[in-house]
This record gives C-alpha cells, structure tokens and sequence, in this order.
C-alpha cells in the first residue's frame, strides 16, 4: 500500500468531504479529552500554519500505520485515515472514532503510537526523528525504496539538529539540516526556508546543489510495536488461557518449551511455557511485573501472562528468526557482513544501556537469549528470568562442571562471590560479541567450564577470533577487565559500537562530493 501518498492527500480530503458533526456541550458521550498524548508534544505543523479548524485541532489524528482490530472494542484503520480521539486518559490506548476510511464513524480503542496530530510534523511522511544512521541507510536501501527516497531525523552526534539521508545511486549521503536563530532551516546557506516542508518541497522540485532531488518519502517498515496486546491487556495482564491457540513449537529452553502462538484468534505472540515446579508462581509474578514495565526497542515485550494453572504461559511479542545465536550459526550468518555483525551488536548494547539506566541486572546474557527479527533487529529476551530460577534453583547456578550455570559466559565475581551486577553483564556481553564475531562458535573453544574457572582469575582471556577487527576485540577485551569497575559502561559501548556508522556529512558542499 502506498503509505507515504495516502497520508500527504487524505487530510486534505478530509477536510473537503468529511463535516465533523459538532458536539454539543451536554453530549453524554466521552468527552473528547485534552491530556497530551504520545504524539501531541510535536513541532508546530511543518507547514508552519495549521489550517485544521480551530475547534477541531489536538482532537485529530492522522494513522501512520495500518491496524487490524485485536479485540471487538478496537478500531481497524490504514495508514493515513483520520481518527478523532474520544478519550486519551487510558495512556496508551485511546477511544477514538474513524472520521474517514473503511471504518468511517466506527468507534472503538486505538493504539497511540499509531498516530499523530494531523498537520503537525509527525504526520508528515518523510519525517523519522528517532531513527539512527544505520538504520535510515538500512530504511532507505531496502526494496520499494528508489533514487531520490529519502527521510528526515534526529541527528545522532548533535542533539536538536536534524540530518536529511537521501538515496543516491544505491547509497545513502547524509546531509546535517542547519537552523538559524531565526528558526528558519538550511542545508546550503544560500537558501533558508521557514519550515522544514518548505525545504522539502524546494529540493523536491530540483536539485540545487544536493547529490539528487528528492523522490518519494522513505517507505516505513514495521508498524511499532503497541503498548500491550491491547487496552485492556496493559493493566490486567493475566490472561484467560482459553485465549492463546498454541500453533507450532519453536524451541526448547533450559525452562521450557516455546511456540508460537495466536492471542484471540487475531494476533501472532509467542508463549513460552514453564516446566511445572520450575519456580513460585508468585515469586514470577513479581519479576514479571517489573519486566512488563521495562520497555524499550531492544528488549523483547512481555505481553502477558497465565499463572493460574501450571505450565504457566509467558506470552511475548514473535521473532520470526529465532535466537540469535541459531541465526549465527544457520546460513543466514554467513550472509552476515562485518557491517551487520556489528551493528547487531550496537542493538544489543542499546538495550542493556536502558537497563543499566534502569537498575536493572540481566544476569543471563548470551546469544542464546537474544532474539532476531526481520532486518537483523536483535531484541534482549529472558531479562529477570534468571534471577527468578536462581532464587528458587540456586543449585542449576552452581559453579560445579556438569550444571547448567553458564560458567563461559559469567564474570569471575559472580561465579566465586555471587557478586552479580550490570558490570558482570558487561564481562557476557564481551562474550556474546565473541559469539557474534565466531558465527556462534561456542566460547573457549578448546577448554571445559572447569578449565575456564581455574584460568580466568590468573588473567587468561580468549585471542582475537579470525577476520574480526582489532578495534572489535579490544572491546571485548576491555569487558573481561579482572576490577568490574575498569569495564566500561552499556553506554559507552553502544556509542563505542555505533561510531562505527556514525560519520554524518557536515556540510552541503562537502556532501555533494560523496
Ligand atoms: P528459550 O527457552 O528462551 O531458550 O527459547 C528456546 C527457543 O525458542 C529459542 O532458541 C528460540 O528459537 C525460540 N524462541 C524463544 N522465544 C521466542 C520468541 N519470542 N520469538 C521467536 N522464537 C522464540
């Protein structure tokens, strides 16, 4: 579907044929709420000028994705209908009525993150602020996308200034987007424009002086994951069994089986299943409350749950690729470039840096628990499991040859003290980039778990795998530092591992030489 097209016509359209029926003051029904949305904090319209009505502004929004209804209280709509917002107070899902599109003054819950205020920048198509480097090049070369495609965002190493990426020839150039403190934009000084839809609309119409002329709006890939698997699910998230059909098995674990699952007969999600006696429910439950609240693009949303009965359900958002660690070692990993090999490692170090910022402590890093999409997206899996099994299993993470404690994996603190922290999850994720770099070769090739334990405290440390770059190695190095305080923080290596890519253009002139 024409995404991009649909969403720059149809508030136009909108307006023409579409007479919003005006509320009357006493109206019963739910009053159209005025709380600030997800997507209400945007700039002023790229226009600079709205010209939606004035009773009607902040009260309509522009989908950006298509939606399917999970539930019979939801909406179904397509990138670019228009939705008027009922009600915003339950947060992330709101009560909205479609006012164009199939389901033209159908009522029902929406999901936030699906939307943004017509006329402002967020609905415009080209505009993608939370989108790194990498991944706009990966956005912009991937298939549907032609020369001229191109999109707007955050820059990445200045905060508050923008970067235009734009396909020339199958590569992407980036351009820095200057503004003046009078507001107005540039990317050549010569030329300033007050919005940013006015620079778009001149270097849509030539050139002048970019590599090329911008073309059709980079396509969006995957709509956003929502919040929960539905409004009514982000509260009150111990599910009725009876709504999880269980399709086709996954995998295996150390806990458990997994399959693949479909939630209401609507909605693919993955269930992964607990040996009965694996652990207290209740204990789970607690940890399971804090990992729902733990959200973030790289680590796998826990969705739901069903505790009533054993085997206990853990219903999480569906991978199509499986762990990263069989992703590596499956064909698909040789297909792998160095380029890929570590960015999926900035993905992963994305992740950890959020729960770092979180307190929070994984505890069980390893390829094995992280999971791939499509586009190689890597997502953190299993976070908080472990200290939940440990609690009740405490024997599984003994140090002993022969258990199931991940001894090649875990730092030397937390296998002789039981020091466990994020710094020890800094020592495996030196480990998972080992993982990365081998295709999945198991760590300490040559030694058992017993030799590792004995070697590692006198100062031996694995040598640099073949073809993998030294810069890569010596941060692995610098993770399996003997004082957990030399290791560096998730932060600085994902900015470490990011820098990689990061090299934006900085001029016009200098990027019309790429
Ligand atoms: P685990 O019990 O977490 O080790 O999972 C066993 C296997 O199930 C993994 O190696 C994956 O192949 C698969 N798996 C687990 N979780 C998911 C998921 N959310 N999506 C897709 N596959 C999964």
């Amino acid at each position: 579907m024409e995404i991009q097209k649909r969403l720059s016509s149809c508030w136009q359209s909108f307006l023409a044929c579409f007479k919003k029926p005006r509320r009357s003051a006493g109206d019963p029904v739910r009053q159209a709420a005025r709380n600030p949305g997800p997507g209400d904090n945007a700039e002023p319209a790229a226009g600079g000028k709205s010209s939606a009505p004035a009773e009607t502004a902040g009260d309509y929004y522009i989908a950006l994705y298509d939606y399917s209804a999970r539930t019979e209280e939801d909406l179904s709509f397509h990138a670019g209908d228009i939705l008027e917002a009922l009600d915003k107070s339950p947060g992330e899902w709101w009560f909205a009525q479609a006012a164009s599109g199939l389901s033209a003054s159908k009522q029902g819950y929406i999901p936030a993150n699906y939307v943004a205020p017509v006329e402002s920048i967020n609905a415009e198509p080209w505009y993608f602020p939370e989108t790194k480097r990498q991944d706009a090049e990966k956005m912009l070369l991937a298939g549907g996308n032609q020369h001229g495609a191109f999109l707007i965002r955050n820059c990445e190493s200045q905060k508050g200034e923008l970067s235009l990426s734009v396909v020339d020839s199958g590569r992407v150039k980036h351009y820095k987007l200057k503004k003046m403190d009078n507001g107005q934009y540039f990317v050549s000084k010569t030329r300033c424009f007050q919005t940013l839809k006015e620079l778009v609309e001149h270097y849509s119409r030539q050139s002048d002086g970019l590599c090329v002329r911008l073309g059709e709006p980079c396509k969006k890939m995957e709509a956003p994951q929502t919040h929960g698997l539905s409004y009514n699910t982000v509260d009150q998230w111990e599910i009725d069994r009876n709504s999880i059909k269980l399709l086709r098995k996954l995998g295996a674990g150390q806990f458990g089986e997994v399959f693949e699952g479909i939630w209401n007969e609507t909605t693919a999600v993955a269930v992964k299943t607990l040996k009965p006696g694996t652990m207290d429910p209740e204990d789970f439950l607690r940890e399971a409350q804090i990992m729902k609240r733990l959200r973030h693009a790289k680590l796998i949303q826990l969705y739901a749950v069903c505790t009533m009965e054993e085997p206990i359900y853990i219903i999480t958002e569906l991978m199509k690729n499986g762990s990263l660690l069989e992703y590596l070692q499956k064909d698909n990993g040789k297909t792998l470039r160095i380029s890929d090999q570590i960015e999926m490692a900035a993905q992963v170090a994305s992740g950890m840096a959020f729960l770092e910022l979180q307190n929070y402590i994984h505890r069980d890093l390893a390829a094995r628990n992280v999971l791939v999409g499509e586009n190689n997206i890597c997502k953190i899996a299993d976070f908080g499991l472990a200290r939940v099994f440990m609690k009740e299993n405490e024997s599984v993470y003994e140090a002993k040859e022969g258990t199931k404690f991940p001894v090649k994996w875990t730092a030397p603190e937390a296998i002789n003290d039981n020091k466990f922290s994020i710094k020890s999850d800094v020592w495996s994720f030196g480990i998972l980039l080992y993982e990365i770099m081998t295709f999945g070769q198991m760590p300490y090739p040559a030694m058992s778990n017993y030799q590792v334990v004995q070697k590692i405290p006198q100062g031996y440390r694995m040598t640099c795998p073949p073809n993998c770059p030294k810069v890569m190695y010596d941060i692995m190095i610098d993770c399996w530092k003997e004082d957990e305080q030399d290791r560096p923080t998730f932060e600085t290596l994902q900015w470490k591992l990011e820098d990689f890519f990061d090299m934006d253009v900085t001029s016009y002139d200098d990027a019309s030489r790429y």
